[in-house]
């Protein structure tokens, strides 16, 4: 399909060239006019093929697991962004983890063992919706070997954080972790939860050679917190949810390779692509998000190598129109986020592709550390008179 305002795709980088088309429309690469910033020490094939390129040592591979919002689509899922350290371990990290994001993970071929490491932002549900599927689902489908480890930000009262958010979560997966015990390692439907003061700008991960710093954003309600990922002299900040704000500017201090910052179409857009009304869209403008244009203006102040934009419901008119808002106070590299945009991140280059996937491709378990003994659960008395015979 070729639409009016993207290139087809087979044509490339050039500065008169308008922007790729999203996947929905058949596109296959990332839409950006900048997809490589440096001179990258490897080729790197034009599309990322999930099993098929290892991560190098000191790399950092940045996934867009859920580039959307509330508004979860087939083509979008809600936020979700993953960070593939190339350290000794292969640590895997998740920054939010919204509705839909998990199918994305598998199509990754990723273990799914591994993705035990969880920062929210917030807590707000297109943010956090597949928590259920990951300590429930995900210990059924390979995720053996212990609990989800979950950080996150406090409230302003208890009940408002990041720890009561759990133990509720862990509350709610009751009869699932009743019903599953046994057949599989019960450990590893626990959720270990860290809360950290939202106030702060401060480390709150240290392992293996990765530190994670959250920082406070301006977002709906006090407790919402970016982050900053740093790794070998490589940097990663995530924004979350928020509005322009300074304390994400200061975190960016000392340059920044990926920024990924949460960017809303002006508001008539947003009402015409979801349907809202035109007054709904403005508070959530207004209240809580950011314009293409305090983007560019964030953009402008931290001077990232590589800038991502998330969080908006993508559709042929708002692409255009969030570009050409933001390219009117900044004009370095950006990249309008969608569903499997990879960056790889090294000291020489940061490139954006995207991923080409399978669309039914099941969870890769991957390797469990410890070996734990399925046990056959004692089935209810009344089954016996209850079930039907077959022989
Ligand atoms: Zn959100
Ligand atoms: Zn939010």
């Amino acid at each position: 399909m070729i639409t009016v305002g993207f290139a087809q795709n087979e044509k490339t980088n050039n500065e008169s060239m308008p922007l790729s088309a999203p996947v929905f429309l058949g596109g296959t690469k990332a839409i950006t006019l900048t997809p490589v910033v440096g001179t990258p020490r490897r080729e790197y094939a034009e599309r990322f093929i999930p099993g098929e390129e290892r991560l190098e040592d000191g790399e950092l591979r940045v996934t867009v697991l859920g580039s959307g919002n509330p508004w979860v689509t087939r083509a979008q899922a809600s936020a979700s962004i993953l960070v593939e350290v190339g350290n000794a371990e292969r640590d895997i990290l998740v920054f939010d983890l919204g509705s839909g994001s998990l199918a994305n993970y598998a199509s990754l071929k990723l273990s799914v063992n591994k993705l035990n490491k969880v920062f929210l932002t917030h807590l707000h549900a297109d943010h956090m919706g597949d928590l259920l599927t990951l300590v429930g689902s995900y210990a059924k489908v390979g995720r053996a070997d212990g609990p989800v480890y979950l950080w996150g930000p406090s409230g302003t009262e208890p009940r408002l954080g990041t720890q009561h958010f759990a133990q509720a979560i862990g509350e709610a997966l009751a009869w699932d972790t009743a019903a599953s015990s046994g057949p599989i390692n019960p450990e590893s439907m626990k959720i270990v939860a860290s809360e950290f003061d939202f106030r702060k700008t401060h480390v709150v991960y240290e392992k293996n050679g990765v530190n994670v710093t959250a920082f406070p954003v301006v977002h709906s309600l006090s407790g919402s917190v970016g982050y900053r990922l740093d790794f070998s002299g490589l940097s990663f900040v995530f924004s979350g949810d928020t509005l322009a704000s300074w304390p994400l500017v200061k975190a960016s201090k000392g340059g920044v390779d990926l920024l990924i910052h949460e960017c809303f179409p002006p508001a008539a857009a947003l009402a015409a692509a979801s349907g809202l009304s035109i007054e709904r869209a403005t508070i959530a403008l207004n209240a809580a998000h950011t314009s293409p244009k305090a983007a560019g203006k964030v953009f402008s102040l931290v001077k990232p190598r590589m800038a991502g934009l998330y969080h908006t419901l993508l559709s042929v008119e708002v692409i255009p129109m969030i570009d050409s808002e933001l390219r009117t106070v900044y004009d370095g590299p950006v990249v309008q986020t969608q569903d499997l945009t990879v960056f790889n991140i090294t000291k020489e280059a940061v490139v954006a592709r995207q991923a080409k996937v399978s669309d039914q491709l099941p969870p890769t378990p991957g390797e469990p550390s410890m070996a734990y003994k399925p046990i056959q659960p004692t089935p209810p008395a009344w089954w016996a008179d209850e079930r039907i015979p077959v022989d």
